[in-house]
């Protein structure tokens, strides 16, 4: 059964149209020993993606912590006693050095955002 909701899954993508799961089909699959769940998300990437390629991404935290807002996850919020040392927000010119000495930008390359 499960594996027919993954060929439905493929198909749909395969056809852009929007999939339709069931409460029993996702149930199967989060229930799924680790290693098949591995090679069934291994199947499915590898008819969208090159192989062996993957993106790196980078994160760049520019403010640490004192966040006025209450995300209950994150530690960056002012609520929530985390130990973590607040830092102000990083000038822009020391942002984008950093972002050049972590191979996000290169030398004089613009940024995706707008500061
Ligand atoms: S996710 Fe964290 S940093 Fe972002 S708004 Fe919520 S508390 Fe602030």
């Amino acid at each position: 059964m499960l594996a027919t909701q993954v060929q439905r899954r493929t198909a749909a993508l395969e056809n852009k149209s929007s999939p339709t799961w069931t409460a029993q089909a996702i149930m199967a699959l989060y229930e799924l020993p680790f290693m098949d769940l591995l090679l069934k998300a291994q199947a499915i990437h590898r008819l969208y993606h090159q192989p062996n390629a993957v993106q790196l991404s980078s994160l760049l935290s520019i403010k640490t912590g004192a966040c006025p807002e209450d995300c209950s996850y994150c530690p960056q919020s002012s609520r929530y006693d985390t130990g973590l040392k607040p830092e102000a927000l990083m000038p822009l010119k020391q942002g984008l050095e950093t972002c050049v000495t972590l191979g996000m930008l290169k030398q004089g390359q613009e940024p995706a955002c707008t500061p």
